[in-house]
């Protein structure tokens, strides 16, 4: 019997979710707004230690708000980090800026500071500072927020955080998204906690949120008559889907200590193997491990990453490369990059493995067994290669 398939990063249901789901319906609340929005942006604001947040129907369309709110327009330089997934870009491009992209740091794989600096410094000397920098928090593990924010605050940039992939994580206590003049969250289907699609923005600023939840209704002004003075879009997030959205958040801490788990496993077997790193988590905060990534160096593995990978399908296992670079895309290549040699060897050599919160430990030792009999694989041959044992007799 083929062996059923084990997914990257699966929804995981908490128990209440049902139960608040049919409030909605009891209620008859089957709208873009509603008592479940309201108390998932209080809770999830809560949840965040931000004092306001506006419930939406994507991570992406959080972002496009976001960077409107901030002031990015036509013309406008926006920094954003390269290792990212294009939904952090996308939003800049919307709005007629020009992404610049920034390359990672090896401690946490987020935006490097010291590039951040260098840039913004040589940017103010040839007066072309841009607009807002767009900082990634990567696969669950907070960027390097203090310098980049100091940076940003020197040159009278803007601060907006993409923390879809972080919460859950922390930096020095907090969580990432909070630090920035705006952060988004996304709780599409494969992220720690899931609405099946939707977003949040945060932001210490009551008015920017207002604004966000306004313009996120088609930009109604407050009369009888549909009166509109600025175009708008239709961005809330349901309320069916915030009551989703409210059970999750229940169960947070538990999704984040179970992907913690599956992580500690993955170090302590696969881990193990030569040529295998772990992903790091760098000094500063907690790392939700929203998703086990690794680096095989393929000549101490004795094969590569794309070859894990592909044995792993071959098992019926998702595995997925580390996110390819936004400036080695061919949508992007005609825009400036700073650097970018370190998001080419992450994706080169980068692996993330099934991370999901509901992953059985058969499923977890599949996934290991899989990665062990590539690297046993590879050697055998090498072996044989080498006038050992002949790869067949092993
Ligand atoms: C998932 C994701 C987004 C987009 O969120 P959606 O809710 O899918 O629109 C943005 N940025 C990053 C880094 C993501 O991983």
């Amino acid at each position: 019997m083929a062996l059923s398939r084990i997914h990257l990063s699966s929804p995981h249901m908490g128990g209440d979710e049902q139960a608040l789901v049919a409030e909605a319906f009891a209620s008859n609340w089957i709208a873009p707004l509603g008592p479940h929005v309201d108390g998932f942006e209080a809770e999830f604001a809560e949840a965040v230690g931000s004092p306001h947040a506006a419930a939406l129907s994507s991570g992406t369309a959080a972002l496009h708000l976001a960077l409107k709110l901030v002031g990015v327009g036509p013309g406008d330089d926006v920094l954003v980090s390269s290792l990212t997934f294009s939904a952090s870009v996308n939003p800049i491009v919307y709005l007629g800026g020009r992404p610049v992209f920034v390359d990672s740091e090896r401690r946490s794989w987020n935006m490097d500071p010291a590039l951040v600096e260098e840039t913004l410094e040589a940017r103010a000397r040839a007066g072309k500072l841009p607009r807002a920098l767009v900082l990634v928090h990567l696969y669950g593990q907070s960027a390097d927020v203090g310098p980049i924010q100091a940076a940003c605050d020197r040159f009278g940039v803007v601060l907006v955080e993409d923390a879809a992939e972080a919460l859950g994580a922390t930096y020095h206590g907090r969580t990432p998204g909070v630090f920035g003049k705006v952060g988004i969250y996304s709780f599409n289907g494969n992220k720690i906690i899931t609405t099946s699609g939707g977003g949040m923005l945060v932001s210490e600023d009551a008015g920017l949120v207002a604004h966000a939840r306004k313009l996120a209704t088609q930009a109604r002004d407050a009369a009888p008559h549909y009166e509109h003075t600025e175009i708008g879009y239709n961005y809330r997030l349901s309320n069916v889907l915030a009551a989703i959205g409210r059970g999750q958040l229940r169960v947070l801490e538990e999704r984040v200590r179970a992907r913690r788990a599956n992580f500690q496993f993955y170090a302590d077997t696969v881990g193990k193997l030569p040529g295998v790193e772990m992903m790091p988590e760098a000094p500063w905060g907690r790392h939700s491990r929203w998703l086990t990534t690794l680096t095989v160096d393929p000549r101490e593995f004795g094969a590569d990453r794309e070859q894990v990978r592909v044995a792993l399908d071959g098992g019926n296992i998702e595995a997925r490369p580390v996110w390819k670079p936004m400036h080695m895309q061919p949508v992007f290549a005609h825009c400036e990059a700073v650097g970018g040699a370190v998001a080419e060897e992450l994706f080169e050599r980068g692996l993330c493995l099934p991370s999901g919160s509901n992953l059985r430990a058969e499923e977890l030792e599949r996934v290991a067994e899989g990665v062990r009999r590539v690297h046993r694989g590879a050697t055998a041959f090498q072996a044989a290669r080498h006038g050992g044992v002949p790869a067949s007799a092993r």
